[in-house]
């Protein structure tokens, strides 16, 4: 094999994580190697991971263009519009979808181009003393040395022994991102913000949904009074959410799936035309460590590193869904600029605590801090303010009442320590909750600044102002 080609740094994986990384790096003058396998619909390197080829970036595609036909069908008659035999043309939703990932793919290749990062289309596994092997996608051998190498494998979907994926009625999202027809009925295993979001894109386009989750509360992670408003309104949209329900069985029989799922009430049998399984993402890494480079995997696979995502190994980090935290692409952004930023000798730092949460279903939800439950059982003293949408002028003038605001502030000192979200564009508000618990602000703070009427952002400013009692368009 030829000598190592040498880089100042090579990140093996070029999703959200593994590009911010490598971008920041060229930024700061490093010479940037980036390896990825991922092969787009035009049989060219794919960049940009899960989130712009099978995650995030697809199915907020789907989302919003699912959501122009539910309002054309559920809201527009309100505002006095109505329109006759409306219809989805499948082929042009899906394909509008694909263009938008392409676009978006096509376009990290450009700021790699632009940044001089040299990409490498293949499959990398880190050697001892900081080297890459690269077996490209055609099977040649390579190997790259630099004094860091980031690794960002990101993080694949959990595939359940007793449903296995078939691509066809057993579906993983990737699947469920690109039905050829409307399921008559669609079975979801998981009520997680990819089991609620893909869903609900097929709910509006006229699927029966059931969605079978095995937890008796539902989005526990979030705060249960918006967890308690937000299935209110899936209820409203017959989005049909069955809680407790623990799926043990799928088999494909004569072009349909039969699901046993049991609850409180015995073992039951669904039967849907498809099945999404989707219960959950675990780290990527296997075939990614070579012998004796000391990187250590933890009991669920992912890469051990500290709060600087420093894996203890002279020069190797890695970040994103193949370590702890929120499987988010934002946490993954900020997480690759930083190592980047602490491998070219500067400060850099994540804020884990105020990482936002959204999930873009209709409302959509949001949050960033603590919930009550967690104030209550770290036993933090703390003081709630709630609004609701539905006295918010802009929301009922969109036709979009449902939902509030809710946040939470120390007792005494009135610092911000969590604010939840369930209502429109909501995934918009939440900025301004994380600007203000980054800058350490308190509900007084949020009280005092000046909010445009009308707008939604008002729910957020009588929330604020609610956590003292001071709400002025609702009793307090
Ligand atoms: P990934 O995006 O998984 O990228 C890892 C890359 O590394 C991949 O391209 C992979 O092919 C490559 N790779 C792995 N191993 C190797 C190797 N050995 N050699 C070469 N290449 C390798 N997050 C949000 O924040 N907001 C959302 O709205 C959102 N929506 C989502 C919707 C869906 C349906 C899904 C599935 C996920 C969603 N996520 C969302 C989560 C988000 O996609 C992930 O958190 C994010 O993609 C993680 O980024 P990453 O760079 O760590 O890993
Ligand atoms: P998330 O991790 O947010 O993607 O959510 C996945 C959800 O799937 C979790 O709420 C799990 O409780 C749920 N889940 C996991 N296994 C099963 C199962 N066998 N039956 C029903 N729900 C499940």
């Amino acid at each position: 094999m030829a000598d190592a080609q040498k880089f100042d740094l090579i990140v093996i994986g070029g999703g959200p994580a593994g590009y911010h990384a490598a971008i920041r790096a060229a930024q700061l003058g490093l010479k940037v190697a980036c390896i990825d396998r991922w092969i787009g619909r035009d049989g060219k390197q794919a960049l940009g991971g899960t989130c712009l080829n099978v995650g995030c970036i697809p199915s907020k595609a789907l989302l919003d263009s699912s959501k122009q036909f539910w309002n054309l069908t559920h809201n527009l008659p309100v505002h006095g519009i109505s329109v006759e035999n409306a219809k989805v043309d499948l082929a042009t939703f899906i394909g509008r979808k694909n263009k938008i990932v392409q676009q978006f793919t096509g376009g990290v290749a450009m700021l790699f181009k632009a940044n001089k990062i040299t990409p490498f289309l293949g499959t990398g596994k880190l050697l001892k003393g900081n080297q890459v092997e690269v077996t490209g996608n055609d099977g040649s051998k390579q190997i790259l040395q630099a004094p860091n190498v980031i690794i960002a494998s990101g993080s694949v979907p959990i595939e359940l022994p007793f449903a296995k994926f078939d691509g066809k009625y057993i579906v993983d999202n990737a699947g469920a991102l690109d039905f050829d027809a409307v399921p008559k009925r669609l079975g979801v295993i998981g009520a997680g913000v990819i089991g609620l979001e893909l869903g609900s894109v097929w709910k509006r386009l006229g699927a029966q949904v059931t969605i079978l989750e095995a937890l008796p509360d539902f989005l526990g992670a979030a705060d249960a009074d918006i967890a308690k408003a937000a299935a209110r309104e899936f209820k409203k949209q017959e989005l049909d959410i069955k809680l407790g329900a623990k799926v043990s069985k799928a088999e494909i029989k004569k072009n349909v799936v039969e699901v046993t799922y049991s609850d409180k009430d015995g073992e039951h049998t669904l039967t849907v035309d498809k099945l999404l399984v989707a219960v959950g993402r675990r780290a990527y890494t296997e075939n990614l460590l070579g012998d004796d480079t000391g990187v250590k995997t933890d009991e669920r696979g992912r890469i051990e590193v500290d709060e600087h995502c420093w894996t203890g190994v002279d020069g190797v980090w890695a970040i994103g869904d193949c370590v702890r935290g929120a499987m988010l692409a934002h946490k993954g952004f900020e997480e690759g600029m930083m190592v980047a930023e602490l491998i070219a000798g500067k400060a850099g730092h994540v804020d884990y605590d105020i990482i936002p949460w959204v999930i873009y279903t209709e409302p959509e939800i949001a949050w960033a801090g603590k919930t009550e439950q967690q104030c209550k059982a770290e036993n933090i003293p703390y003081k709630v303010g709630t609004f609701p949408f539905a006295a918010i002028g802009r929301a009922v003038a969109m036709n979009e009442p449902a939902g509030m605001v809710k946040m939470i502030a120390h007792a005494e000192t009135d610092r911000i320590l969590g604010v939840h979200m369930v209502g429109a564009e909501v995934s918009e508000l939440i900025a301004e909750a994380v600007v203000a618990m980054a800058f350490k602000g308190s509900s007084e703070d949020l009280a005092r600044i000046v909010h445009a009427h009308p707008t939604l952002s008002e729910a957020v400013h009588e929330a604020a102002l609610s956590v003292d009692k001071r709400a002025i368009h609702k009793a307090n």
